[in-house]
């Protein structure tokens, strides 16, 4: 027959590269089996972790070089602990990009086309203009 129960433990860290002080909640489930042998598993977020003093990495810089501090250690020194998350100072809306309507944005005509067509047009209200214009004048 196997004996179990469960405690909550609460480890205050500090990285001893960034200086980023936070803390980890943990459940402890201690196992005793029918010969007296003691098991201790550690759940954070309900997921089997290493223990705190294996393994744990600071979650701001990524180091290994963590030292931790005792239990109740930073609800006795609150300005230890990090500074809450900023709060937004606007709420963007999100929506899907398909959603977004563009402005509807013309393609100038092509350089080639203008000039296909503005070229002979010149030239034929200048050929007009100087026909009926200027033309009866010069020939008196
Ligand atoms: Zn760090």
């Amino acid at each position: 027959m196997q004996d179990v129960f469960e405690s909550r433990e609460s480890w205050p860290f500090e990285c001893l590269r960034c200086l980023y002080v936070w803390e980890e909640d943990y459940v402890v489930r201690h196992l005793t089996d029918d010969h007296g042998n003691e098991v201790e598993t550690w759940l954070a977020s309900g997921v089997p972790v290493q223990p705190p003093w294996s393994g744990m990495s600071c979650p701001a810089c990524g180091a290994f070089h963590v030292t931790s501090f005792p239990a109740g250690y930073l609800a006795r020194h609150p300005e230890l602990a990090a500074a809450p998350d900023p709060v937004p100072l606007a709420r963007v809306p999100v929506m899907p990009i398909k959603d977004i309507e563009l402005p509807v944005v013309r393609q100038p005509l092509p350089r080639r086309v203008m000039i296909a067509l503005g070229v002979p047009l010149i030239a034929f209200a200048g050929y007009e203009l100087y026909r009926y214009v200027l033309s009866p004048i010069t020939h008196h």
